[in-house]
């Protein structure tokens, strides 16, 4: 087993662990980054991305993600794509684990982000990979020219529902009531794509299937509790976000919702030296350019506290 010590630790790779990494390797920090083994966050499971600034044509979201590595990496910093699978915040240098690899660190900025929730029904495990999938990006094209639905009514059910339409032959949109939580334009998107039908005021009570797949999805009125079930080839769910802070158990503080407590207006957890940056301390805006925002932050705020 190695043990490594660095000055400073950035766990998590979406836009605020590379933003991280950037401003605390300009500043010679020479930090690691953890980033995982699916290293990139949320945008590598995103098509368009239409609300970064400084691309006005939009862009994919992997290839975002492609270049805030390497910008991170020009710098003097190690990304290494490993999970960390514990982590001890109660004295300094902090005590990182990552496998078999033991790492510590003066300061730490954890920036793990979220993942997509899941729905639960019946089916759903027996079906996952199979049909049953929380990302149109990574599993769309597995059904071109088929039927099949999306679950939810954020601004995620409608980027992917729209961009299932355009690879399937058709997308059930089931959302478990009339208004939607997506954005009005994202909405109209939808509502005039000849690809999407809205089933509104329905939810998913099982999916079913055979050995090849998913078959069918039974879907339960909210209003009146009636049933039916309506032949699909798979089931995308998109509804909404859970923080990835299961490893900060009883280390650093949190909110009931389990994302990570930061002092107001600041990337400061409870633990001096230990800073968050973005979704995983944001339940509010979740965006990239929020989370890269947070990411600068946790670096400057870092480095002024190694300074003292
Ligand atoms: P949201 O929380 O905004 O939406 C989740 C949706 O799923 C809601 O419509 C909710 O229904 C529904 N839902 C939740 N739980 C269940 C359940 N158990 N059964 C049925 N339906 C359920 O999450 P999103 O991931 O869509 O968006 C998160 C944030 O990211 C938002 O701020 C969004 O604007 C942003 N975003 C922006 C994008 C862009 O601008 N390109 C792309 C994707 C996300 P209900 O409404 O009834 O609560």
């Amino acid at each position: 087993m190695s043990q490594t010590h660095y000055r400073v630790i950035i766990i998590g790779s979406g836009p605020a662990g590379y933003t991280a990494a950037i401003y605390a390797a300009r500043a010679g920090l020479s930090p690691l980054v953890i980033a995982g083994y699916a290293s990139g966050g949320q945008l590598m499971t995103t098509t368009d991305v239409e609300n970064y600034p400084g691309f006005p044509e939009g862009i994919d979201g992997p290839e975002l993600m492609k270049y805030f590595r390497a910008q991170a990496a020009r710098f003097d910093s190690l990304i290494i794509d490993k999970d960390v699978t514990q982590v001890d915040f109660s004295e300094r240098p902090f005590k990182i684990q990552a496998g078999n690899d033991a790492y510590t660190a003066d300061a730490v900025i954890v920036s793990t982000g979220a993942q997509a929730k899941t729905l639960g029904m019946k089916g759903e495990k027996e079906y996952w990979g199979r049909g049953v999938s929380t990302c149109a990006t990574c599993d769309g094209a597995f059904f071109k020219n088929k039927v099949v639905a999306v679950v939810g009514g954020g601004d995620t059910a409608a980027e992917e529902a729209l961009y299932l339409s355009r690879i399937a032959s058709k997308v059930f949109l089931v959302h478990r009531r009339e208004a939607f939580r997506a954005s009005h334009i994202m909405v109209e998107r939808m509502r005039t794509n000849p690809n999407i039908e809205f089933f509104l005021n329905y939810v998913v009570d099982e999916i079913k299937g055979n050995e090849n797949g998913v078959t069918s999805m039974a879907l339960k009125s909210t209003q009146d509790e009636s049933e039916r079930d309506v032949p699909v080839s798979a089931v995308f769910e998109a509804i909404g976000h859970a923080p990835t802070t299961e490893l900060f158990k009883g280390q650093l503080e949190m909110h009931e919702n389990g994302y990570l407590k930061v002092v107001p207006g600041t990337t400061e957890t409870n633990v001096p030296g230990v800073f968050a940056a973005g979704d995983v301390q944001d339940h509010v805006y979740r965006q990239a350019v929020t989370a890269a925002g947070t990411g600068c932050m946790a670096a400057i705020a870092l480095e002024r506290f190694l300074n003292e």
